[in-house]
């Protein structure tokens, strides 16, 4: 299964990702966790990006895109995936549509984990002192911005392509929303 978890910022795709990870044995491959990584290990990557990821802003489009492009090929994701936090633009949709494209494969399902505004600035209020320095209150407000115009057309764009979409409300326990999610993809095979 080849699946995107699509949310706003705090809606609880790492953890649904995880739990996921776990139940189906897909491989999670979070944009976030990898540009975490660059950054902590000081790469050229890691160096050009945080700034940008501390302020809550996108990194540039072909960055994200080689990153994954690369991790996709390794032999552990040939069976599946779930990508948390990728693509979050429209370019980056299209990037992955074409290296799927590639090897004959393609989205097979997209999950938009609804929370609404309120309850997603909580989330992140609580995990400010876990220390990731984007959720501090002003990059939480500019993430959410840079939900609203560049991620959420991502849906869109599958939606017009046809591609199944399991929509997940994402209001509620951790094991709640799982089961919500394993609901949703199990009806969007059967459909
Ligand atoms: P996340 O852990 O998914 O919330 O990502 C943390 C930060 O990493 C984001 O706010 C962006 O700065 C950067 N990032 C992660 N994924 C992407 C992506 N697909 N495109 C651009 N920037 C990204």
């Amino acid at each position: 299964m080849r699946l995107i978890l699509l949310g706003p910022p705090g809606a609880g795709k790492g953890t649904q990702a995880l739990r996921l990870v776990a139940k189906y044995g897909l491989v999670q491959l979070s944009t976030g966790d990898m540009l975490r990584a660059a950054v902590k290990a000081g790469t050229p990557i890691g160096r050009k990006v945080k700034d940008i990821m501390e302020h809550g802003g996108l990194c540039p489009d072909d960055i994200v895109v080689s990153i994954v492009a690369e991790r996709i090929e390794q032999p552990d994701a040939r069976k599946g995936f779930i990508l948390d936090g990728f693509p979050r633009t429209i370019p980056q949709a299209v990037a992955l549509d074409r290296m799927l494209e590639r090897n004959g494969r393609r989205v097979e399902v997209v999950v938009p984990l609804n929370v609404p505004e309120d309850a997603l600035a909580e989330r992140v209020r609580r995990r400010a002192p876990e220390g990731r320095p984007d959720d501090t209150p002003d990059a939480f407000v500019k993430r959410m911005h840079v939900y609203r115009t560049e991620t959420a057309p991502v849906l869109d764009y599958y939606r017009s392509k046809g591609t199944c979409i399991a929509e997940v409300d994402g209001v509620g326990g951790v094991d709640t929303v799982t089961e919500r999610i394993a609901d949703a993809l199990k009806a969007g095979q059967a459909s």
